[in-house]
């Protein structure tokens, strides 16, 4: 057995989880067509799973803050996150609503199209997360997208800004945010679409990043990472603004980069790498994750990003 030379670092996870129902097809369908010839398979998935086992595999202690359905969706992803050694204390098995549920289309050169019915995920309350007040406050960080309802979000950013205890939040699917809650975030992690939404500007040149970074940073945000796909990511701080290049791989399914980047992400940051090596660990860990169907399942190892540095 391999013993990690790294001391495990508690990362807090507030976040939805699902179950992937995907199906390969030659092409995604338009509205109103069919597409046949497609090969389904189903793997869990929902972005805070995602990022709670992308983090539990490069290497953090994680504690995952959900709620699923009390149905045989619920107790699969529960089971999956045990595997995953993720302390499930703080998943809650909702009897009055079902596990959410994504549909999702993977065309064969990786792009896709989901469609997510939240169920239990949009039942996450401020009271469920005050319940893991101890488990915020006591982490080195704390990540969270925004499949969840934004009073949680807020609950969790409020208990972790008072702690002193850094946030990342990734603004994945993108929605309206207050200075209330952007003023309290440490590192946002929005794609190109995302930064788009929540500054109003077009993002085409690298100028265009430039102004939309400090848009945000100018919101009270520490760190703004722009990821960019197989581009990469653009890290910009107060002090310094830099693209850190993606590693070069063919991806078969980039469904879930993005939330392997952030799993990986909050492991570097929580262990004390300087931003721009923490970026490159989770580029590794995302690019990694490109390469292998389905969410959950690709989430890479730690010795597999090690591997890739
Ligand atoms: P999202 O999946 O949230 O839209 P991105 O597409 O920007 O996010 O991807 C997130 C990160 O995943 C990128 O910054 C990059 O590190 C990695 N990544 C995504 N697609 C590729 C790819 N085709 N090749 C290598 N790395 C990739």
């Amino acid at each position: 057995m391999n013993i990690p030379v790294y001391k495990k670092k508690k990362i807090v996870v507030v976040g939805s989880s699902n179950t992937d129902m995907v199906i390969k097809t030659p092409g995604i369908p338009r509205p109103g067509e069919t597409v046949l010839g497609g090969e389904f398979f189903m793997a869990a998935g929902g972005k805070g799973a995602n990022q709670a086992v992308a983090a539990a595999r490069a290497g953090g202690e994680v504690v995952f803050i959900a709620r699923v359905g009390d149905d045989i969706f619920g107790k699969q992803q529960v089971d999956g996150f045990i595997h995953d050694g993720i302390n499930v204390e703080f998943v809650v098995r909702d009897k009055e609503a079902p596990s959410g549920v994504a549909l999702i289309f993977v065309a064969p050169d990786g792009e896709n199209s989901i469609a997510v019915a939240s169920g239990a995920n949009a039942r996450l309350s401020a009271e469920d997360i005050r319940r893991a007040k101890q488990a915020i406050a006591s982490a080195s960080i704390l990540l969270m997208p925004l499949e969840t309802p934004l009073g949680t979000v807020r609950e969790a950013t409020e208990i972790a800004s008072a702690a002193g205890v850094p946030v990342i939040l990734n603004p994945a699917p993108a929605q309206a945010l207050g200075d209330d809650i952007l003023k309290q975030v440490t590192y946002l992690t929005p794609n190109e679409t995302e930064a788009e939404l929540f500054t109003g500007m077009t993002i085409i040149k690298k100028s265009d990043l430039a102004k939309a970074a400090e848009a945000l940073l100018s919101r009270g945000i520490k760190a703004v990472l722009i990821t960019l796909g197989a581009q990469g990511v653009y890290v910009a701080t107060r002090e310094k603004k830099e693209l850190i290049p993606a590693f070069k791989v063919k991806a078969v399914d980039t469904t879930a980069a993005g939330d392997v980047f952030n799993g990986a992400l909050a492991v570097a940051l929580a262990e004390n790498k300087p931003l721009s090596e923490a970026v490159r660990f989770a580029n590794a860990a995302a690019a990694l994750s490109t390469m292998k169907m389905g969410a959950q399942p690709s989430a890479p190892y730690r010795s597999e990003i090690e591997a890739m540095l």
